[in-house]
């Protein structure tokens, strides 16, 4: 299967991996929004979040348990942390394996903005 993420999980790509257990593995972003930026995916191919079969409820539970994990780790369980799942095209998706983004470490805008030129809420 041609998927970026599955290569970085049978090592065939590097990556800055900074968790790992039998069900997800997380690493650095290659192209960080923030302070810390990780990626959590599933060892699971899932596409986008609209794949997501009832039997992985726990394994979408456990990847957010261990990006509130790993933003712990780093020191950033007070000051706080976002976790982002982005889907399909006006989500944002590139990479079309799961995975929730942890960012972290100054504070992010909010709300999103999708049209950057107008910098403003679109409806
Ligand atoms: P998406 O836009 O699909 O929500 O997020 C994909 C993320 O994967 C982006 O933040 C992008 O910077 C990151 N990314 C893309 N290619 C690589 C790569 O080869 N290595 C790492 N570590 N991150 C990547
Ligand atoms: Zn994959």
């Amino acid at each position: 299967m041609d998927c970026l993420f599955c290569k970085i999980i049978n090592k065939e790509i590097p990556a800055e991996i900074i968790y790992e257990d039998d069900q997800v593995i997380a690493f650095n972003d290659i192209n960080p929004q923030a302070p810390m930026h990780a990626l959590v995916i599933p060892r699971k191919h899932i596409p986008t979040t609209n794949e997501i079969p009832d039997e992985d409820t726990a394994l979408v539970g456990h990847m957010v348990q261990v990006a509130a994990k790993i933003a712990k780790q780093n020191g950033y369980d007070e000051s706080g942390y976002r976790t982002v799942f982005n889907c399909n095209t006006h989500g944002g998706q590139t990479v079309y394996h799961i995975h929730l983004h942890v960012l972290a470490g100054k504070p992010l805008g909010w709300p999103p903005y999708f049209d950057e030129s107008l910098k403003q809420p679109v409806a």
